[in-house]
């Protein structure tokens, strides 16, 4: 399958990338990479799912983007780049995976709770071993072309569809699902001994 996007923010990923890792993106070799739970027959069930949560072993309570990202780089480890971007409206976030190195992307221009759901969706590609798509970019220049020649990611946008894309849905949903209860019992606790009249405690 073959993912389009925007020019300018296919730029930004790779000038990115170019700099952290010193390299053009001309010599990318990728790894071929396995999925974990079930090998291309459909989607995973919730409870593979919620297993796969389990053993990455996140107290959901210390939920943050950069806390979750820097657990799994010990969890997995791995060495996740997490980089936000002024990417265009229409793309939430990518992962990208060149030189040995992951990359998660974000659009710093969403709304924080996009924000949250996004990283947790690209960091499922990565927690999943997803294959990831080969990229290509409409209307590119060919020495932008010859640069992605090699290179496989994900992109988080309106219209993605395929199994890779609904499974990191699916994990996204279920992790920050128990993110939320965990606030909300956080809430609650602290609420217990509140007082119910003014002037009411702050929370
Ligand atoms: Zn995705």
């Amino acid at each position: 399958m073959l993912l389009s996007i925007n020019q300018n923010d296919l730029v930004l990923m790779l000038r990115h990338i170019e700099e952290k890792t010193g390299r053009s993106q001309s010599g990318t070799r990728l790894a071929p990479r396995q999925a974990q739970i079930d090998s291309g027959t459909g989607l995973s069930t919730d409870s593979d799912l919620v297993s796969v949560i389990d053993a990455l072993g996140y107290q959901p309570d210390t939920f943050s983007i950069p806390n979750y990202v820097d657990h799994l780089r010990h969890a997995l480890n791995r060495e996740i780049d997490l980089v936000a971007i002024p990417f265009s409206e229409s793309l939430s976030g990518a992962y990208v995976h060149a030189h040995e190195q992951d990359f998660i992307f974000y659009n710093m221009g969403k709304h924080p709770l996009i924000q949250n759901h996004t990283v947790v969706h690209e960091s499922a590609h990565i927690v999943l071993k997803h294959q990831g798509y080969r990229v290509r970019g409409a209307n590119l220049p060919d020495e932008l072309a010859a640069l992605l020649k090699n290179m496989v990611g994900h992109c988080r946008t309106r219209n993605a569809i395929g199994v890779e894309e609904q499974e990191a849905e699916q994990f996204a949903n279920l992790l920050l699902s128990r993110i939320r209860q965990h606030s909300f019992r956080r809430y609650l606790v602290k609420t217990t001994n509140t007082n119910l009249f003014p002037p009411f405690d702050q929370l």
